[in-house]
């Protein structure tokens, strides 16, 4: 069984298996929950080799759904000095794994240097609807590549405020910010345009009710924040200097 995880923070590279359940509802082990965030937080800044990026796209993937994915990474080949470029079968490289699940959406954050049982895939888990969006890949995609989820952010504090009363006791952990030792901002300004940014009513209990909202000038504000359309500015400028391009 899958363990799922939903993931924190903004830009910070981990070891272990994160998976998240933000476009899907599904139960956490809270106790596990627990544990992988800490160790999430423990772990050290990890990003992938080079910039030459092996993908790799599961034959249950429609047709498509293929050319979702293939146009959704072009984006990066286009906008970073990345170059993601497909591969056929299983490859003695390691390459990011785009597969279809019934139920999730997820992957793990970073590259692992000591790949376990999972072989020399990464894998990415997408149901039909995250399949559909741009937006969603991209944004499990930037998960491959290090980045947490902006209101995840060591500052975030800063500028948004989170709502505690209208979330489940079982998600609390995923609105936790990431520490500053373990994370950075590379000063791009808080991006509410993020695709990594969560919906103002992410895993409300009432979803007409926000769970974040912005803080302006001392004052918590609802407004619009994070989209599913296309990486923002500040998500292709983190992915740049990550990268050194
Ligand atoms: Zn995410």
């Amino acid at each position: 069984m899958w363990l799922v995880i939903v993931l924190l923070g903004l830009v910070s590279i981990v070891s272990g298996e994160y998976f998240e359940n933000y476009y899907n509802e599904i139960d956490i082990d809270d106790e596990l929950a627990d544990m992988k965030t800490r160790n999430a937080l423990q772990n050290p800044w990890q990003r992938w080799p080079n910039t030459q990026m092996y993908y790799r796209l599961s034959s249950e993937l429609s047709d498509e759904e293929k050319s979702n994915v293939r146009s959704a990474l072009a984006v990066f080949n286009e906008q970073t000095c990345l170059q993601f470029e497909e591969v056929e079968a299983s490859a003695p490289r390691r390459y990011v794994y785009y597969k279809k699940s019934p139920n999730m959406c997820g992957t793990r954050v970073g590259y692992n240097p000591v790949p376990l049982l999972g072989g020399s895939s990464h894998d990415v888990v997408l149901t039909g609807h995250c399949l559909s969006k741009a937006g969603i890949i991209q944004h499990e995609t930037l998960h491959v590549l290090g980045l947490y989820h902006e209101q995840s952010r060591h500052d975030r504090d800063d500028h948004v405020v989170i709502d505690y009363d209208n979330i489940p006791r079982k998600y609390w952990s995923q609105f936790m910010a990431m520490s500053d030792s373990a994370t950075t901002t590379y000063d791009v300004p808080y991006d509410f345009e993020s695709v990594m940014h969560y919906p103002k009513n992410a895993f409300a209990k009432d979803p007409s009710k926000p769970t974040i909202r912005a803080l302006v000038d001392g004052a918590a504000v609802e407004r619009e924040m994070g989209q599913v359309l296309a990486p923002s500015e500040g998500d292709l400028f983190k992915v740049r200097q990550m990268y050194n391009c």
